[in-house]
């Protein structure tokens, strides 16, 4: 094979071009473990030069160990090849086999394109193929499709061979922290005991407050921590305790491991183009709906919590959401509106949202999403105090016979809280002292001329001593609420507050929160409709049945102020005969106020006559005269301009610039002026004579 024409298809102007060696592997585990295929395939250099090119002339491609041939993407050194072969400069490509250089058939059937176009061999193992020829091209073709259907096959074996597995429940995958697999692979609880511990104290918080960061703020205000035990890796099986995160409490939330249940296929991966200036292919993990899980075995090891739990809080956490959907009721807050997150509009059937007035004391329930979304009008905006008032009276109502049960419970829970959380804090100072004696036994353990090991060892064991210090006294200094609880004083007065569920609703020590958490363990939804008068309130209870009560509206204020009725009438009969000062006068002796509660005055019933359009037969002051004079001495303006020898405007202008004593009944009423004899005498213009004569002349 050493001369230059070895092979009847390699012909010079082949070998005068340069011989590409293509050299792949598909994953870093292959190419670190296999290297016997790796020798194979730069073996083909030395093939190469016994074909005939010169070795200047054969260049190996190598950059694209550990890639899969399964796309053309983010292999580098297959690009390289393809844009050498399209611009000619390559005489052959030289491969293992058809897998090593694509498993795609879009891939390798570009690759035969584009040599043929190019006239370009390709030279594997079995022999040399040049594509410009018919049947040399159609066994490329062959094999890059067989290359193709092998991958599909090794893949359909293994993920079948996974399903089968999985479906026995027998596939192990890491399980989250609080399980772990023991010696003979089944699925046991965490034999550390805090592990357990800490895990039950978040289902049951979870349990207590309903929100996830609830039990996150309960965690931080106790300075508990949870624990991560590391998977895989020098550190394996090692405990971590760190706080307790939001992220962390949805994480075991979600996780039905919790619950006895395995599980697989929660999460799949789909493959998605993301755009940009270099297009690429990304894996994409996507969470599959619970109702969609194709694995399901319930019961398959031990839980912390059971299957209807696991639901329970699966629905709580959807409804505390309310960022992505409106709809849902959100978690419960601290403010007074009893109904939050339990109001449908009885118009549209959407859910309303509160506002508060009268600085957070008054609850508004509102139909604002249209408005808020489309600029709509506000669909129904309800007054909520008495609506609020209401639905807590049915609702005491109907726990009526279960109230006791009710309150034990809720005291049973809030001491078993306490105990719970006593129990943590002895096991964290538990551990710390285990630790600090292991440190003193390693300590006592080296021997006394190994110094530098001892001494760092001593070191550790300091700190560990100081830490255990440190927790007790932590411990010590917390809240003492559960030796508050313990107290048999205090939990008779409870049993006895206990007794009277009403007490204890309208407690001032309890919360909002714990109203709206039993509000709405009995109640699916309020439905609000407002009439003319009435406010229809359609109570929904978890049981599906129905209770409907009608709540009288709030005056709306303008009603609130209306004068009565009977305060009109008696004006109506009065004002014929009588002048308003005296109308006001009798009124106030009869008791009559305003609508705003004031009493009566001259103008008010003045007004109340112009509104109500009462004719008054007894004007309060007498007219003026018919020279123009009232009884007070003043004249009218055209009197006063007659005497002043001016016109009525120029009084009018004396009388607002204080010149002339003159006074207006109404803002543009008519003026009535004083006019004494100085005044006249100081302003009076003489007679215009000299212009009447000289226009006569
Ligand atoms: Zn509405």
């Amino acid at each position: 094979m050493s001369s230059r024409t070895s092979h009847p298809k390699i012909r010079p102007e082949h070998l005068d071009r340069r011989a590409l060696v293509y050299v792949r592997q598909s994953t870093p585990l292959q190419v670190r473990d296999h290297t016997a295929s790796a020798a194979r395939q730069y073996d083909l250099a030395r093939c190469a030069h016994q074909l005939g090119w010169p070795e200047s002339h054969i260049q190996v491609i190598d950059q694209d160990q550990g890639h899969s041939g399964a796309s053309s993407l983010g292999r580098d050194g297959f690009q390289y090849l393809m844009a050498e072969v399209c611009l000619g400069h390559v005489g052959a490509v030289l491969s293992l086999e058809a897998s090593r250089l694509a498993r795609s058939c879009s891939d390798w059937h570009r690759l035969i394109e584009i040599c043929s176009l190019t006239n370009t061999l390709v030279i594997d193992e079995d022999g040399v193929y040049d594509p410009t020829q018919y049947n040399d091209r159609l066994l490329l073709g062959i094999k890059g499709t067989m290359s193709e259907a092998e991958l599909h096959w090794i893949r359909s074996r293994m993920l079948g061979a996974k399903r089968e597995k999985a479906q026995a429940g027998q596939l192990r995958y890491r399980q989250p922290t609080g399980l772990v697999h023991d010696p003979v692979g089944q699925i046991v609880l965490d034999p550390d005991e805090q592990v357990q511990h800490a895990l039950r104290l978040v289902f049951d918080t979870f349990e207590q407050v309903g929100t996830a960061l609830g039990v996150v703020q309960f965690f931080a205000e106790n300075h508990f921590s949870v624990p991560t035990r590391l998977y895989g890796g020098a550190r394996h099986g090692q405990l971590l305790w760190r706080p307790l995160d939001h992220g962390r409490v949805l994480a075991v939330l979600h996780n039905p491991a919790y619950a006895g249940t395995y599980v697989y296929g929660r999460t799949k991966t789909r493959k998605v183009v993301s755009p940009g200036e270099e297009p690429s292919v990304k894996a994409r993990t996507l969470r599959v709906a619970l109702d969609d899980w194709p694995f399901v075995l319930h019961d398959h090891h031990p839980a912390y919590i059971t299957w209807s739990q696991f639901q329970r809080n699966q629905q709580r956490l959807i409804d505390n959401c309310t960022s992505q959907h409106q709809d849902h009721r959100g978690a419960i807050r601290a403010g007074a509106a009893l109904l939050q997150g339990l109001v449908l509009c009885g118009r549209c059937g959407r859910r309303m949202t509160i506002r508060y007035m009268d600085d957070g004391k008054i609850p508004v329930y509102e139909c604002n999403q249209l408005h808020k979304r489309l600029g709509e009008k506000v669909c129904q905006s309800l007054r909520g105090d008495r609506i609020d008032a209401a639905v807590a009276a049915a609702f005491l109502e109907a726990m009526h016979p279960a109230e006791l049960e009710v309150s034990m419970a809720a005291i049973d829970q809030i001491a078993d809280q306490a105990r719970r959380v006593d129990r943590q804090w002895e096991m964290i100072v538990e551990r710390a002292r285990y630790e600090a004696e292991l440190a003193r036994r390693r300590f006592l353990a080296v021997e006394p001329e190994n110094r530098l090991v001892g001494r760092t060892l001593e070191r550790e064991w300091e700190v560990k001593l100081a830490e255990v210090d440190r927790l007790e006294r932590e411990s010590i200094a917390r809240p003492e609420r559960s030796i508050r609880l313990v107290d048999p004083a205090e939990r008779g007065r409870i049993l006895a507050l206990a007794q009277d569920l009403p007490a204890l609703w309208h407690a001032t020590t309890t919360t909002n929160v714990q109203r709206k958490q039993l509000i709405g363990c009995l109640i699916k939804d309020v439905c609000l409709n407002r009439g003319e008068t009435m406010v229809e309130v359609s109570i929904r209870w978890q049981t599906e049945a129905c209770t409907v009560l009608s709540v009288p509206r709030h005056q709306r204020s303008c009603d609130a102020r209306r004068t009565d009725p009977a305060v009109l009438a008696r004006i109506r009969t009065l004002a014929a005969d009588t002048t308003d000062r005296r109308i006001a006068e009798i009124l106030d002796q009869e008791g009559f106020r305003s609508g705003t509660g004031r009493p009566l005055t001259t103008n008010i019933v003045k007004q109340l006559r112009y509104m109500y359009s009462i004719p008054s037969g007894c004007p309060d002051r007498p007219a003026a005269d018919a020279d123009g004079h009232r009884a007070d001495g003043r004249c009218t303006a055209r009197v006063a301009a007659e005497m002043l020898n001016v016109t009525v405007s120029t009084i009018a202008d004396w009388c607002q610039s204080g010149l002339l004593d003159g006074i207006q009944s109404t803002s543009h009423g008519l003026w009535w002026i004083r006019l004494t004899p100085e005044v006249i005498a100081r302003l009076r213009k003489p007679k215009r004579r000299s212009w009447t004569r000289r226009s006569v002349s």
